[in-house]
């Protein structure tokens, strides 16, 4: 293997402890509000999950749960209260929602300054513009692995595969911001190979395991993997993998972020400094 690991678990212990600091030295509490819907067992180990992280850097976590049977008017009233509680610093929305129940119209409701996974189009329009905001928390983790390997963005010419609102999108856009050279690619696009070969930063963001193999990459590029797919093992056990073919492309990249211990802890990172971040404005 010639790739140097982009390690998502040491660097979001780094900023973890960074954050420590900084609510130490502000001396002021810091919250945090899900609001999560109904009985899916996925969602609510993450909250539990997000419990023990949020409290492992002292930030006051509040979990609001809202039965299976909630409708729109439920979950909204829910989180138009939180919004006018000044001790609410920061409010995010566990999915799934119910069905019929519309996601970006709840999304919408949230507070731009409490909106810390940065789903309310505000925040997203103010990340083209460049403006202050709370930036998308898988973006905001795909972009720092990058910079943490210390390539020169400004000229680079970077490869997105995947385009979703909230990953593949504001992806695109942070690197546009930081002058590179962006191409932008979804699951119509012919001959992506070319463009993937092409790329000094490729990012992967698409959901289809092990899509990006060895020969899609060009020698010695940044790969950030986003993808998280749960696929069968060899022994029948159900495994996480990402976006790229791992061991082909660790012999030709650069640098490679793993799945897991890549974006994953570096999103649970980024949501935490977005909290902080929306408690200290
Ligand atoms: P999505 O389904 O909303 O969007 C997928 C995008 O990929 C679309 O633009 C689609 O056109 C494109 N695509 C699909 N197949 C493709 C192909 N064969 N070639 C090129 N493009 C293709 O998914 P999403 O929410 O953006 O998530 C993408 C992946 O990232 C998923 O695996 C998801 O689990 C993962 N994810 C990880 C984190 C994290 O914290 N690491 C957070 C969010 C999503």
């Amino acid at each position: 293997m010639s790739a140097v690991i982009i390690d998502g678990k040491a660097l979001s212990a780094r900023v973890r402890t960074e954050l420590v600091a900084r609510i130490a030295r502000a001396g002021r509490k810091v919250r945090l509000d899900a609001v999560l819907v109904g009985s899916d067992r996925s969602a609510a180990i993450y909250a539990e999950n997000q419990a023990k992280t949020c409290a492992a850097v002292g930030i006051e976590y509040r979990l609001h749960r809202l039965p299976d049977g909630a409708q729109y008017d439920d979950i909204a009233g829910r989180v138009l209260l939180l919004n006018t509680e000044d001790e609410v610093h920061a409010i995010m929305l566990h999915l799934p929602l119910p069905p019929g129940v519309d996601v970006e119209r709840v999304q919408s409701l949230i507070a731009p300054e409490k909106d810390v996974e940065g789903v309310n189009p505000a925040n997203i329009g103010n990340v083209v513009y460049g403006r202050r905001s709370l930036v998308p928390c898988t973006a905001l983790a795909a972009v720092e692995m990058i910079e943490s390997t210390g390539v020169e963005l400004r000229g680079a010419r970077a490869v997105i595969v995947g385009a979703s609102n909230i990953v593949g999108k504001p992806i695109a856009v942070l690197l546009m911001r930081a002058e590179a050279t962006v191409i932008s690619s979804n699951k119509f696009t012919r001959g992506i190979a070319d463009l993937t070969r092409s790329a000094d930063v490729l990012v992967a963001a698409a959901g289809v395991p092990g899509l990006i193999k060895g020969d899609m990459v060009k020698p010695g590029a940044v790969v950030v993997d986003v993808g998280i797919n749960r696929i069968s093992g060899i022994d029948g056990k159900s495994i996480t993998v990402g976006d790229v073919a791992f061991d082909e492309v660790s012999e030709v990249a650069g640098f490679l972020s793993p799945v897991p211990g890549g974006v994953g802890p570096m999103t649970v990172a980024m949501l935490l400094r977005n909290t902080v971040d929306a408690a200290h404005r």
